[in-house]
């Protein structure tokens, strides 16, 4: 899609360019460097060449003047040789000029040829003189600037009677200066390519890995959770295609869970709901002028209405604790106190249904704790107890004092837990497979519920529990020191 920035344009292909892709930009980038490159090559040659030439022939020229004096000085009837050698390779013209005689050397034959070259002699001889010096270097345009002469004099014998002139001429070599441009046609066309092939390689080898990443997102959001990310070439897009199978592995889990979630919900509700119907439609059909039998009838409707609204509220409680919103009033009691209130809440029905209920308290453990909330675990590890004690009945619900901790536990003697099951129990509607067979009736929520309030005690919890022997359902929290009787009435509230 072409946008009103015109970042992404169509060509005449139809094909569309997006400046802002990887390969584009990689392109781009390379290309504006190469240019960079050549433009930078190409300032140096004009514009410093002729200089750079300049300063580089100067240097020459007084070298090659220290090694004439010297060969004057030390070896003169070798002086000749010498300075016809040394003028043709450096293409100076050497002139030496004694109190008797004068002597030329010119080596300025190409120079020559490309114009005029003259240079007044007897101006920087005149110049040397009046300067003092031992020695000068002189510079000398011609009218269009394009012709130099470098000139130097010095004087060569002790006595100053004499004087070495050197002048080299100082021309644009234009053939050179040619011969250097056409290489850098070639240089700069080479550099192009090579930075646009080598661009292309590289935008191709780092979109390679994104393209195919992208390829198996589309699939993955499509629900193919059998797609595998797979980012290799770099460091970076492997350590992102590991997160990404990371995150599509529990993309999967998650969607397992909850078409799990809604098919149990979904049973869970129907049943007592189909239960409500068929009893009403019952009373209304049948016992509807039978008291007895219409009262038995309403019976049923109360209890699967109940258990309606207890699976509701389950599921509400979860959800609370799920998203920690769940409303804490921390208070400092005696957990053995609240223990007892459990037991003595159950010891009710034990009695009434032939349990067995054993409580075996220590000493007072004050802890530090939503009271109520605590209740309600205890309550629940007994009622579970109670549902999955089978034919023993017998139960126990202890409290062990150490060093600052207090333990609760609830043994049941009844049908225990397979030990490859143990680990879910504290799952969102997770219900063993033995309760399927039982037909034991339950949300598989007590448990999620459990373990959120016991996350927000920061109390540790656990099971031990063998299948067919019985389970030890427990928690330990720290004990705190008894409160003085006027702060024991005092309530911090906190939000979980
Ligand atoms: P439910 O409503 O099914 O009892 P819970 O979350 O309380 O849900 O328990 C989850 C599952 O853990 C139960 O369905 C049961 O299979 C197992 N379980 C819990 N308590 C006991 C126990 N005391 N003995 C054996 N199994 C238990």
């Amino acid at each position: 899609m072409a946008d009103h920035t015109g970042k992404k344009v169509k060509n005449g292909t139809g094909m569309s360019l997006d400046t802002n892709s990887i390969k584009m930009t990689t392109l781009l980038s390379f290309v504006i460097f190469a240019l960079f490159l050549v433009m930078v090559l190409w300032g140096l040659t004009n514009f410093f060449l002729n200089s750079y030439y300049e300063r580089a022939r100067a240097q020459e020229v007084i070298r090659t003047a220290d090694a004439l004096e010297n060969q004057f000085s030390q070896d003169l009837s070798n002086f000749d040789t010498y300075a016809v050698q040394v003028a043709d390779t450096n293409s100076l013209y050497i002139q030496l000029d004694t109190t008797d005689d004068s002597f030329i050397y010119d080596g300025t034959r190409a120079a020559k040829d490309l114009g005029d070259f003259k240079y007044d002699v007897e101006k920087i001889k005149r110049d040397l003189e009046a300067s003092g010096q031992d020695s000068i270097t002189q510079t000398e345009r011609d009218s269009s600037g394009a012709l130099s002469r470098l000139a130097y004099a010095a004087k060569v014998s002790a006595d100053d009677s004499s004087v070495l002139v050197i002048i080299a001429p100082l021309y644009p070599d234009r053939v050179t200066v040619r011969i250097i441009r056409r290489m850098l046609i070639y240089i700069s066309f080479i550099v192009l390519l090579v930075s646009f092939l080598l661009a292309f390689a590289l935008s191709v080898r780092l979109s390679s890995p994104i393209e195919n990443l992208t390829r198996s997102a589309k699939e993955l959001s499509q629900g193919n959770y059998d797609v595998k990310f797979n980012g290799a070439g770099f460091t970076e897009t492997k350590e992102l295609a590991r997160a990404l199978n990371k995150a599509s592995y529990e993309m999967e889990k998650t969607d397992f869970y909850q078409r799990e979630i809604i098919a149990n919900v979904s049973h869970d509700l129907k049943t007592p709901l189909t239960m409500i119907r068929s009893y009403a439609e019952k009373i209304i059909d049948i016992t509807g002028d039978n008291p007895a039998k219409r009262n038995a009838d309403l019976a049923v409707i109360i209890s699967e209405t109940e258990r309606l609204n207890k699976l509701v509220s389950d599921m509400l409680s979860v959800s609370n604790l799920q998203s920690n919103n769940v409303e804490m009033h921390m208070e400092t009691f005696d957990l053995v106190e609240a223990a007892r209130s459990v037991y003595e809440s159950f010891s009710v029905l034990a009695s009434s249904e032939g349990f067995d209920m054993h409580f075996h308290p220590c000493k007072q453990a004050y802890v530090v704790g939503d009271r109520s909330r605590l209740i309600q675990v205890m309550n629940n590890f007994v009622s579970n107890a109670v549902k999955y004690s089978g034919d023993s009945k017998y139960i126990d619900i202890k409290l062990t004092k150490s060093s600052k901790k207090v333990t609760f536990h609830c043994i049941d003697h009844g049908v225990g837990i397979p030990s490859d099951e143990i680990g879910h129990v504290w799952d969102k509607y997770y219900r063993t497979s033995a309760n399927h067979e039982r037909g034991i009736e339950g949300t598989g929520l007590g448990l999620a519920i459990v373990k959120g309030l016991l996350n927000l005690h920061s109390a540790k919890y656990g099971v031990e529990s063998e299948e067919g022997k019985g389970s030890d359902f427990w928690f330990e929290m720290e004990t705190v020191k008894k409160p003085s009787a006027k702060k024991s009435g005092e309530e911090k509230d906190k939000k979980g």
